[in-house]
C-alpha cells in the first residue's frame, strides 16, 4: 500500500508545476488563469525509492459559493483520502486570509502537512518565507516549482511523514 500525498492551497500557487516538478514530466495541467484543476487528479510517483501516489487538486477557495465551493470540496476530499499533505502558498503574494482559512481546515483534518513557499525563485528573495511561520505550521520550505528549487528537501520531508 503506498502512501498518497496530496497537493493543496488556492489556485495559481503554482501546485500543477509543482506536481510537474515532481514528475518530471508535463502531467498536470498549468495555467495563468486561477482555477483550472477542477478535479482531483492521482499520478503514480517515486522518489529517493519510495513510490507514492500523489494528488493534485483544484485551488482551494474557501467560503465561496458554486463552482469555487465544488473545487474546495474535491481538496477536502483529497485531504480525506490522503496520508499527507503539502500545502502550498505563494512567497510572491505573501499570506493570505485564504491560507489562513485552508490551514484551519487542514488542522481539522489531522493530517501530517508540510508547508511549500513556491516561487521563492532565487536566494534574494528567501525572506519572503519566514512570514508563513505566522501560518503555526511549523517551517516554511522555500521552493520554486518553476527552476526545481528546494524541492529535494520538501520531498526528503514529505516521505518522512507517509
Ligand atoms: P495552481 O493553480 O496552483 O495549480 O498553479 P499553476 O501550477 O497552474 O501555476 C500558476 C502560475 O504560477 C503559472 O503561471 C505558473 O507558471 C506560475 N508558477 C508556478 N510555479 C512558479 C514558481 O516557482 N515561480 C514563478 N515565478 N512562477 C510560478
Ligand atoms: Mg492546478
Amino acid at each position: 500500500q503506498v502512501g498518497v500525498l496530496a497537493i493543496v492551497g488556492r489556485p495559481n500557487v503554482g501546485k500543477s508545476t509543482l506536481v510537474n516538478r515532481i514528475l518530471g514530466r508535463r502531467v498536470a495541467v498549468v495555467e495563468d488563469t486561477p482555477g483550472v484543476t477542477r478535479d482531483r487528479v492521482s499520478y503514480d510517483a517515486e522518489w529517493a525509492g519510495t513510490n507514492f501516489k500523489i494528488v493534485d487538486t483544484g485551488g482551494w477557495e474557501t467560503g465561496v459559493e458554486g463552482i469555487d465551493s465544488a473545487v474546495a470540496s474535491q481538496a477536502e476530499i483529497a485531504v480525506h483520502l490522503a496520508d499527507a499533505v503539502v500545502l502550498v502558498v505563494d512567497g510572491q503574494v505573501g499570506l493570505t486570509a485564504s491560507d489562513e482559512r485552508i490551514v484551519t481546515m487542514l488542522r481539522a483534518s489531522g493530517k501530517p502537512i508540510v508547508l511549500a513557499v513556491n516561487k521563492i525563485d532565487g536566494g534574494d528573495s528567501e525572506y519572503l518565507a519566514a512570514e508563513f511561520w505566522k501560518l503555526g505550521m511549523g517551517e516554511p520550505y522555500s521552493i520554486s516549482a518553476m527552476h526545481g528549487r528546494g524541492i529535494g528537501e520538501l520531498l526528503d520531508v514529505a516521505m518522512d511523514t507517509l
